[in-house]
């Protein structure tokens, strides 16, 4: 980690032995701020987007996504931010960060609701892995990923983790390039992402190593 938050960051929680490759993943805290101000923007977004003014997330699906940068702190720095996107506030952001020597950081509580995919955002975790597309196609990125042992396992034990603390069905363990045609999707606003990180293909790949948990 080089970010600024390596003097508060600290384990939220401690690696617990368990069986084979469902063990519990280390979680460092390095949470951005999140203001009272942010949350009235977030719960003014929230009520302009999907009719509730809140917010709160109780998560039920997880989003993955990647970064399109090649650190963890740039990523969370632009997350920190609180500056418009789309001409809206408050700033994109996200719950974690995977970094590519599998550390995991926990950026936002999965309880605030943050904006990382239109249209889910008052349902989903959004999960960002530390790649870039250096020039090539989302699906090169995501296949990086998943070729990259000590980061693809940090995040698969982080979604199961997540799966048994929320409930959460690997069938609701979605990439961003899906969010479009998720059953779930709305936005009142005729938004919709024009993202293409996490290909349905690649996801198969990461539910099909998530059930062999
Ligand atoms: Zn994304």
């Amino acid at each position: 980690m080089q970010s600024a938050s390596r003097a508060s960051a600290r384990a939220t929680t401690t690696p617990t032995r368990s069986s084979g490759s469902a063990a519990r993943v280390p979680v460092v805290a390095a949470y951005i701020p999140f203001s009272t101000q942010r949350k009235a923007e977030t719960a003014s977004y929230a009520k302009r987007h999907y009719g509730v003014a809140s917010w709160h997330l109780r998560p039920s699906m997880v989003v993955l996504h990647f970064t399109e940068t090649t650190t963890m702190s740039s990523a969370r720095n632009t997350f920190a931010q609180d500056v418009p996107n789309t001409g809206e506030l408050p700033g994109t952001c996200a719950h974690f960060i995977v970094d590519q020597d599998g550390r995991v950081y926990a950026i936002v509580p999965v309880t605030v609701l943050c904006r990382h995919t239109i249209g889910l955002n008052d349902k989903a975790i959004g999960i960002e892995m530390v790649q870039s597309t250096s020039g090539n196609s989302a699906h090169w990125a995501d296949q990086q990923i998943l070729a990259r042992r000590a980061q693809i396992t940090s995040v698969l034990r982080l979604v199961h983790q997540l799966q048994a603390q929320w409930g959460i069905p690997t069938s609701r363990v979605i990439g961003h390039a899906m969010a479009n045609d998720d059953p779930a999707f709305h936005d009142l606003r005729g938004w919709h992402n024009d993202h293409s990180d996490w290909q349905a293909a690649d996801v198969m790949e990461v539910r099909r190593r998530l059930a062999a948990m």
